[in-house]
């Protein structure tokens, strides 16, 4: 048996390294590093993929959090309505451009922002609402755009974890995670569902005024070159990022049906466990298992993560500590036990390694090992 990764890179990029070499070879033949056309070709591939009609490449997802936020021209003060369980980039873009982060707890069982708790947090400031898509499904996008509608509010979906997921409204339209807020916001790191090998990213819009205030933020703000209407950033998608996504993209359907697999066995295992409890599907929308979490209940999840780690069975919890109790966020808004479940999931949820590349062999002896240690737990309590 192969040692045990959460995402074994080595392998997924094994099953396909002749098209990789090819593929690197060319772009380093050609010389042209910076908006090569691999680049282009890209933004033609993904936007045929997630059927979106425009998709603006960047460095990394934290920018594309940023820019998008930028190209929406929301400013000083404005609020900002986020998940409080998320990964710090969500935050961290809102907070650097002096926009207030308004914390929503999330729900106990999928995870995602709770919106029966958006709309009182909607004040005459609130501009946007950034839905995060965690672990791999999507928010209540439903229910998200019609109070956005209401309320006038921007909608910046943070799909970072989600690239593939597909959301189905009550009218039976289906869109792809990214494609239906005014922005989706994605990232490339090479961990991610659709990874590069490197730092990437890239935003979405179905807009296209939208689409060139995106293009012209990213870009030093300009849409002509030496004419700068806006402060701007750098954030660009290397051609070699861009060309290793080409061939990677190929796959995705095919990993996200493997990922699914994996998180089945996980499933079958856990299901009636009595100290876990699975992760719970969204009914409107399909899952792609960035991560599969489970929830700890009557054990200590540090010492299982301890006792896998013996075994050389890595594990992750995302995310250890709530962003409203994290030194550089903290706020008298947000005191300790001001969101309940985002707290509780900190201290009980353990994500298992997931990969298209695990092998049921693998999951076989993960699973038996986790039984194992819950089994000793028991016997000890006796
Ligand atoms: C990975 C991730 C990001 C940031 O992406 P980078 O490319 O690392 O900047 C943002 N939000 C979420 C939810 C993520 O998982």
């Amino acid at each position: 048996m192969r040692p045990i990764q959460m995402v074994d890179l080595q392998q997924q990029h094994q099953k396909i390294q002749h098209q990789l070499d090819e593929a690197i070879a060319r772009v380093i033949q050609s010389a042209r590093y910076i908006n090569g056309p691999e680049v282009a070709e890209f933004k033609h591939n993904l936007a045929k993929y997630l059927d979106v009609p425009y998709v603006v490449p960047c460095a990394n997802g934290t920018d594309a959090l940023q820019i998008a936020m930028m190209a929406l021209n929301l400013k000083l003060g404005d609020e900002v309505i986020l998940p409080a369980f998320t990964y710090v980039a969500t935050a961290e873009v809102i907070k650097l451009l002096g926009l207030t982060p308004v914390l929503v707890d999330v729900n106990n069982d999928d995870f995602l922002i709770d919106v029966s708790q958006i709309e009182k947090a909607i004040t005459s400031k609130t501009k946007a609402i950034v839905p995060v898509h965690l672990f791999g499904q999507c928010a209540d996008m439903e229910t998200i755009m019609h109070l956005a509608k209401k309320h006038n509010l921007f909608v910046i979906e943070d799909t970072a974890q989600a690239i593939g997921a597909k959301y189905t409204f009550q009218n039976g339209n289906v869109l792809h995670a990214g494609t239906i807020g005014d922005i989706g916001c994605t990232s490339f790191f090479p961990s991610k569902n659709l990874g590069c090998m490197g730092d990437g990213g890239a935003m979405f819009t179905r807009n296209e005024l939208l689409e060139k205030r995106i293009k012209m933020i990213a870009n030093h703000g300009q849409s002509i070159q030496y004419h700068h209407d806006d402060v701007g950033v750098n954030s660009r998608l290397d051609t070699i990022q861009a060309a290793i996504l080409n061939v990677k993209l190929q796959t995705l359907t095919a990993c996200e049906n493997a990922r699914n697999n994996v998180a089945k066995k996980y499933d079958e295992a856990f299901a009636n466990h009595p100290n876990f409890e699975i992760p719970t599907r969204v009914k409107k929308s399909t899952h792609v298992f960035h991560q599969y979490t489970l929830k700890c209940k009557g054990i200590n999840r540090d010492e299982l993560r301890e006792y896998l780690a013996e075994k050389q069975i890595p594990s992750m919890v995302y995310y250890p500590i709530p962003l409203h109790l994290q030194k550089a966020y903290q706020s008298e808004n947000y005191p300790l036990g001001s969101l309940p479940v985002t707290e509780s999931l900190c201290g009980k949820v353990i994500s298992l390694p997931m990969s298209p590349e695990v092998t049921f062999d693998q999951i076989e002896f993960i699973i038996g090992h986790i039984n194992e240690f819950c089994k000793q737990q028991s016997a000890s309590k006796k």
